[in-house]
């Protein structure tokens, strides 16, 4: 039975998360689970689920959970910290790293740390980290399985061939609900129509991502450290069905994909299955009805906080800590009306050139200018 930690339980990859739990039942069992604030759907999640542990990350929602709402056999928690040890602990096979943004980092790194089996949703874990967490990964034996839906396509793809023999890898993009518009016509895009995912349904921080192309960015990043591959051997393309998650194409010239309709709980079952396959909770490809899968090169005039990416990965260093940090303000910040839709890449863009790189950064330098971008962006004003 391999027992789980799922870390951020109360979020979209959470909830898809429980429902991949629920039709394999027999392989899995939660026994810990972690949400923000939300303490009333975790204590639902909680009655159904039976984990010994629930912990709320934030401190101050102690005053105000009701703790007679949680089943007795789950021990209720606050506070990061007691995140980050449930991460460590012996009784956890596997963590599923589902928090959004960098406040996912001190669990997935203690997760990794611990040598634990880490089914990392949290992208900004490996731009924020990226080279520490790999290493520390080598070190302790963890294995860090993607659950990005493009990423979990490469992790299938890389099986069909050594990784020497890579000659690249393509990341699909759907091209967000702005596909197509001018710069002119998406600039006064508000959040309630950035917010409008054609294709996927996921938390607002990503969505707006994906709008921006900024999440595809985050991806190139993702990708180059996960996958240990050079920034110029990662291309991104435009494919509106998101039905191919991602290709390698190796030296020979052949391209391997995988494809699914998209569904995040297929790549989640597969973070916690593999090397085994269990059978489809989610939809499967059906090929008895005409389909058409279109596939075009990104603008990157019209989104140029995908060019932040490339431009990042190749970089490393700080840089991915500084632009995640300035997005996820920035993003914020659009969400309340206090930036337009542009702003978002420059201020990311402004953010970036201004900081004190540093090539090969400890953690705490990481940590350190993570603070510093954040409140650069908190002040700047268009
Ligand atoms: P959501 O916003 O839907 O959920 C976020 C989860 O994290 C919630 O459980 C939330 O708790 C918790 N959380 C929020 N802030 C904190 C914090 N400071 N400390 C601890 N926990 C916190 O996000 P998603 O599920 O969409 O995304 C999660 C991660 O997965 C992101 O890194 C995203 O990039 C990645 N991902 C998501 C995909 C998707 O389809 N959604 C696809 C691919 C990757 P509460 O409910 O209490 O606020
Ligand atoms: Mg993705």
């Amino acid at each position: 039975m391999n027992q789980i930690a799922l870390l951020g339980a109360t979020g979209s990859i959470g909830t898809s998360c429980l429902d991949v739990v629920r039709a394999h039942a027999d392989q899995i069992q939660i026994r810990a689970v972690s949400a923000h604030r939300n303490w009333r759907e975790l204590a639902k999640i909680c009655h159904e689920f039976q984990p010994a542990v629930a912990i709320m990350a934030d401190e101050t929602v102690q005053n105000e959970a009701i703790l007679s709402d949680f089943p007795s056999k789950t021990e209720v928690r606050f506070g990061s910290e007691a995140i980050t040890e449930i991460a460590a602990c012996d009784d956890i096979n596997t963590v599923v790293a589902a928090i959004v943004g960098a406040a996912g980092l001190a669990s997935s790194y203690a997760a990794v740390k611990a040598g634990k089996r880490v089914a990392i949703a949290n992208k900004e874990t490996l731009v924020v980290a990226g080279p520490i967490i790999m290493e520390l990964a080598r070190e302790s034996g963890s294995e860090l399985i993607p659950v990005d839906s493009e990423h979990s396509a490469i992790f299938q793809a890389l099986l069909a061939g050594n990784h020497r023999d890579v000659a690249k890898i393509v990341l699909t993009s759907s091209g967000g609900p702005f596909r197509g518009l001018s710069r002119e016509e998406i600039a006064s895009k508000t959040p309630e129509q950035a917010l409008k995912h054609p294709t996927w349904d996921m938390g607002p921080k990503i969505t707006i991502d994906s709008a921006t192309l900024m999440n595809k960015a985050l991806e190139v990043i993702e990708a180059r450290w996960l996958f240990n591959l050079q920034a110029d051997q990662i291309e991104v393309v435009v494919h509106p069905q998101s039905i191919v998650h991602s290709f390698v194409e190796y030296r020979d010239g052949s391209v391997i994909a995988q494809l699914s309709p998209p569904d995040m709980r297929l790549p989640i079952q597969y973070a916690l299955s593999y090397p085994q396959r269990w059978d489809a909770v989610a939809p499967r490809f059906d090929f008895k009805t005409a389909q058409h899968l279109d596939f075009s090169p990104p603008d990157l005039a019209t989104f140029p906080a995908l060019k932040l990416g490339f431009d990042v990965a190749k970089q490393g260093g700080t840089s991915g800590s500084v632009l995640n940090a300035a997005n996820e303000i920035a993003v914020s910040r659009y969400l309340q009306n206090e930036l337009s839709f542009y702003d978002i890449e420059r201020v990311c863009r402004e953010v970036l050139s201004a900081h004190e790189f540093i090539a090969s950064p400890t953690l705490d330098e990481l940590v350190a200018l993570d603070d510093w971008a954040r409140k650069e962006t908190t002040l700047w004003q268009p």
